[in-house]
């Protein structure tokens, strides 16, 4: 399981899975010892403080795939930097985003071509649930 976590989430150390009846719940910790502040983009290792992620990526088998994330706040150390803490950012989720990048890009391509009343069908077919409304929100940011 680590393995596959290395190559789907990079930056992350899997912790544990559980299957219930609709979705598998995968927690995750991150192993990355620095972050680059978004503001000033200086590197820095002090952490400041740890926080739970949560967000969703692609079904397996129908299944919601949810992932938690227990994830690091740092201390920019710039004095010049406006920004006193920043949080650590991954490779495959924007910031604060709610969706991994390769759900948003399936999304997107199921609505780019089908009628969006056949889209959601073969979403909500596919376990994953995306209004749409929610879709007008991810192609506006993407
Ligand atoms: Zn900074």
């Amino acid at each position: 399981m680590n393995i596959a976590v290395q190559k789907l989430y990079p930056g992350t150390r899997y912790l544990s899975h559980r299957l219930d009846k609709e979705k598998l719940v995968i927690e995750l910790e991150s192993i990355q010892e620095v972050g680059e502040c978004p503001y000033c983009g200086k590197v820095s290792s002090k952490v400041h403080s740890y926080y739970s992620r949560k967000f969703s990526d692609l079904p397996l088998k129908r299944y919601q795939t949810e992932v938690r994330l227990l994830c690091k706040k740092f201390f920019c150390l710039n004095d010049e930097c406006k920004h006193r803490t920043f949080s650590e950012s991954f490779g495959f989720i924007k910031p604060l985003a709610l969706k991994t990048d390769r759900l948003v890009k399936e999304i997107l391509d199921i609505y780019e071509n089908n009628s969006s009343r056949k889209a959601s069908l073969i979403l909500s077919e596919m376990g994953i649930s995306a209004c749409k409304a929610t879709v007008c929100n991810l192609k506006n940011k993407h």
